[in-house]
C-alpha cells in the first residue's frame, strides 16, 4: 500500500470578519459558558472521582472551565491493565488499519474539531489565535500525517540480502510490553504527538499530561475514539507525577517513556529506571525531549531589522514558553544601538491580555509557580549590579498570570539568567566587542548545560562557517538568518542534545524506530 503523501497543514490567518475567526469566536464562547466535568479515560471507559481539580485559563484565573477527577495509584494500574488486554489485537492489526485510525484523527483535527481544539489549546494555556492555530490544529495534524508516512516508509524498507536458498527479513515488533507518555503543558501538538507516535507503532499507551493541559487532553482522547481508536490502546489518567511514576517504573511490563518536560524531572526519571532496572522484562527505550537555554548569536554584518525581528519572535513568541525560545542574545556592539531602537520601537507595539482579544500578542504565563519563578529572577535583576532593564520588569496576578515581556541588559556573560532556564518572556542580552567574535562562541558553547536550538545572524559567510562549526552540538536544531523557533514537521525534524534531550527528532523515523524492537529472521529453503 501506499499511504497519502504528507503536505503541511496551510495556517489559517483569523482575519477580522473571516468565517475561521467567527467559528472560533463561537467555540470560545460555548467553553467558557459551560462548565464541564473532565474525567480520566481508562480502556475506553469514563472513569471518575471524587477528588476533583479544576481547570482554569491562566489569564482569568477565577473562571472555573471545568473540574477533572483526581486519581490514584490504583486508576494508574487499571490503565496499564487495560493498556495490556488491548495490546494482542492492536498490534496484529496490519499497520494500513492503523494508519487509517491516525490519518483520520487528522482529518477530524483539519475539520470539524479545529475551533474547539484551538479554543481549548486558547483558554487552557493562554495562547492567541494564530498560537493556537500552529500548535493544536497545523503542528498536530503535520504530527499525525508525516508520522504515517514515515511508518510507512519503515514497514517497506528494503529487505536484507538473501543468498540463494535463503529468505532473510526484518519484523519490525512493537515493544513487548506498554509505553508510558509523559507529556508537558506547552504544547497541545507535543502532548498527542508523544502517545500516538508510539500507538502508531503498534504500542497500547498509558499517558500522563501535565495537570494545566488536561482541557486539551481530554478533548484528544474523544477525537481518537471518533476516530476509531480502539479502546485500552491509549488510556489518560490524571495522577500527580510522581504518584503515577511510583506504579509505572515498578511495572514489569514498561517497555520506555516518551517524555517531553523539565530536564530535572526527566532526569529523576532516567534515575528511578536505573534502579528498578532489574524489575524490568526488556531494556525500556527512554526517550525525553527536555529543557533549554537557546541562543541568537548576531554578528557585525547581521542585517538590523532581521535581528531585531528574529529576537523578538524567537523570544516573546507564546510568551517565551517554547522550549525552543530565544533566552540569551548576543549582540556585537557595532550593531546594538540600532538593534535596540529598532527592538523598542516594535516592543511598545505588544499588546498584553486575555487570549480571547485577538489583539493581544502577549498572554498569560502558564500558572502561578511560573508566574512567581520568573517574578523572581526579575527582582533580582533589578537588585544586581552589572544589569539594566530596558524593557519591561513588571508582573501582575491579580486577574492572570501576566508578566510583561522584559529584557535585561547583562555585563557578565555567565549571569545567571544567561545561563539557566526561566521559561517565560524574558531575554537576556550581552553585548560583545565585535573583535571578541570567537570568544562568544566558546561562551556561548559553554556556559550553559542545553543544546537546544541556537541561531547566527551574519551575512559574513566565513563568520556564518565558524559559528556552524563552532556550536555543532550547542544546537540540535541551528538556523542561519533566521530566529531559533518554529521548527516544521516534515521540514526541520526537532529535538536537543546534551541537557536538552536524547535528540530522537519529533516528528521524524529516527523517533519512530524508538518504538519497535527489530527481530531478524532467517528461513532456510
Ligand atoms: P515538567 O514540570 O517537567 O512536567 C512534565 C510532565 O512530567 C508533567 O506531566 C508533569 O506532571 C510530570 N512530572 C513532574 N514531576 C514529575 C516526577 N517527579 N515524576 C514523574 N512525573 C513528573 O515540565 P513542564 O513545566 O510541563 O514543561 C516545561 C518544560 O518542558 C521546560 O523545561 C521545556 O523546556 C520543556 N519542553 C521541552 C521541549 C523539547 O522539545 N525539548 C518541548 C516542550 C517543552 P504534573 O504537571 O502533574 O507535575
Amino acid at each position: 500500500f501506499n499511504v497519502p503523501t504528507p503536505e503541511n497543514e496551510p495556517i489559517l490567518g483569523y482575519a477580522p470578519g473571516s468565517k475561521e475567526r467567527e467559528l472560533l469566536k463561537a467555540a470560545l464562547a460555548e467553553a467558557r459558558s459551560k462548565k464541564g466535568d473532565i474525567s480520566m479515560h481508562i480502556g475506553g471507559k469514563l472513569v471518575h472521582t471524587d477528588k476533583k481539580g479544576t481547570v482554569t485559563p491562566p489569564h482569568d484565573h477565577q473562571h472555573v472551565l471545568a473540574q477533572f477527577s483526581i486519581g490514584d495509584k490504583t486508576h494508574v494500574q487499571q490503565a496499564i491493565d487495560a493498556a495490556l488486554a488491548a495490546k494482542p489485537q492492536w498490534e496484529n492489526l496490519p499497520w494500513e488499519q492503523r494508519a487509517a485510525i491516525f490519518l483520520k484523527i487528522a482529518e477530524l483535527i483539519s475539520g470539524p474539531y479545529r475551533y474547539k481544539l484551538n479554543a481549548a489549546t486558547m483558554l487552557g494555556q493562554s495562547k492567541n489565535a494564530y498560537q493556537a492555530e500552529i500548535d493544536s490544529a497545523c503542528e498536530l495534524i503535520d504530527f499525525l500525517r508525516f508520522n504515517v508516512s514515515y511508518m510507512a516508509d519503515i514497514y517497506k524498507q528494503q529487505p536484507p540480502v538473501s543468498p540463494k536458498g535463503v529468505w532473510n527479513r526484518v519484523e519490525q515488533r512493537p515493544l513487548e510490553g506498554f509505553v508510558f507518555a509523559l507529556t508537558p503543558f506547552n504544547f497541545t501538538a507535543i502532548a498527542a504527538n508523544l502517545p500516538t507516535s508510539a500507538a502508531l507503532m503498534g504500542n497500547v499507551v498509558v499517558w500522563k499530561p501535565a495537570e494545566t493541559q488536561i482541557y486539551a487532553a481530554n478533548l484528544l482522547m474523544e477525537i481518537f475514539k471518533e476516530a476509531g481508536l480502539p479502546d485500552g490502546v491509549i488510556n489518560l489518567v490524571y495522577v500527580g507525577g510522581p504518584e503515577a511514576g511510583e506504579v509505572i517504573f515498578n511495572s514489569p511490563d514498561f517497555a520506555g517513556i516518551h517524555f517531553t518536560g523539565s530536564t530535572g524531572v526527566f532526569q529523576s526519571i532516567w534515575k528511578t529506571i536505573g534502579t528498578n532496572i532489574h524489575k524490568y522484562k526488556t531494556y525500556p527505550r527512554i526517550v525525553g525531549e527536555t529543557g533549554g537555554k537557546d541562543f541568537i548569536l548576531i554578528h557585525g554584518s547581521a542585517d538590523a531589522e532581521v535581528s531585531s525581528t528574529a529576537i523578538l519572535r524567537g523570544a516573546f513568541e507564546y510568551q517565551g514558553q517554547k522550549c525552543s525560545a530565544a533566552s540569551r542574545t548576543y549582540i556585537a556592539k557595532s550593531l546594538w544601538p540600532k538593534i535596540k531602537e529598532l527592538m523598542l520601537r516594535d516592543l511598545a507595539t505588544f499588546k498584553m491580555g486575555g487570549t480571547e482579544d485577538f489583539g493581544n500578542f502577549i498572554n498569560a504565563v502558564i500558572d502561578d509557580r511560573s508566574f512567581t519563578k520568573l517574578a523572581k529572577y526579575i527582582d533580582q535583576a533589578k537588585a544586581d549590579k552589572g544589569v539594566e532593564i530596558i524593557a519591561g520588569g513588571n508582573y501582575d496576578k491579580s486577574k492572570g498570570y501576566f508578566i510583561e515581556p522584559t529584557v535585561l541588559v547583562v555585563d557578565d556573560p555567565k549571569y545567571t539568567t544567561m545561563c539557566e532556564e526561566l521559561f517565560g518572556p524574558v531575554l537576556s542580552v550581552y553585548v560583545y566587542d565585535d573583535a571578541d567574535f570567537d570568544q562568544v562562541l566558546e561562551i556561548i558553547d559553554t556556559t550553559s548545560p542545553y543544546a537546544l536550538t541556537g541561531a547566527v545572524i551574519a551575512q559574513d559567510r566565513y563568520a556564518i562557517d565558524k559559528a556552524s562549526y563552532a556550536l555543532r552540538n550547542a544546537a540540535g536544531n541551528f538556523y542561519i538568518n533566521d530566529k531559533c523557533t518554529g521548527a516544521v514537521v516534515g521540514q526541520q525534524p526537532f529535538g536537543g542534545a546534551r541537557g536538552s534531550g536524547t535528540n530522537d527528532k519529533a516528528g521524524s523515523m529516527i523517533n519512530l524506530l524508538r518504538w519497535v524492537s527489530p527481530r531478524t529472521i532467517k528461513e532456510t529453503f
